[in-house]
């Protein structure tokens, strides 16, 4: 056992009870709500390694912070986010990844990957600001 193990499945935990994408700060604020004593570099050191693990799914904001969730699949997939309360729906895009295998292919590219991503506002919060 790693010495800091604890402190990963502490942040593993935490990812898992959270609905939408995440940012270290957020989960160290929500860990740090129950009594944890957990430090802000070590979440975000339990993120990158959950992200590279294959555990989290990571992106970036359209404001460059770096986001991370506990998916419901390691299968490739996509994301619409509502930037105003975090709510994530996850999607299939088929028509992305035939456009991106043939973009690629034209381009002689090969072993070509792809990370799209939509923000928005979701419905509840469409509505929300209509009536502000
Ligand atoms: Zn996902
Ligand atoms: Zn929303
Ligand atoms: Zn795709």
């Amino acid at each position: 056992m790693k010495r800091n193990t604890w402190q990963r499945e502490a942040v593993r935990e935490a990812l898992g009870h959270t609905e939408g994408f995440v940012s270290a700060q957020g989960l160290h604020a929500t860990l740090h709500a129950t009594g944890s004593p957990i430090g802000l570099a070590t979440v975000y050191r339990a993120l990158a390694t959950l992200a590279a693990t294959g555990d989290a799914d990571s992106l970036q904001s359209p404001e460059g912070e770096s986001l991370y969730r506990a998916c419901s699949t390691n299968d490739h997939h996509h994301h619409l986010i509502c930037r105003k309360c975090g709510l994530t729906v996850e999607i299939e895009a088929d028509s992305v990844e035939t456009w991106a295998k043939n973009v690629a292919a034209q381009n002689g590219f090969t072993q070509a990957a792809h990370v799209v991503d939509v923000f928005g506002l979701c419905a509840g919060c469409t509505q929300a600001a209509a009536h502000v």
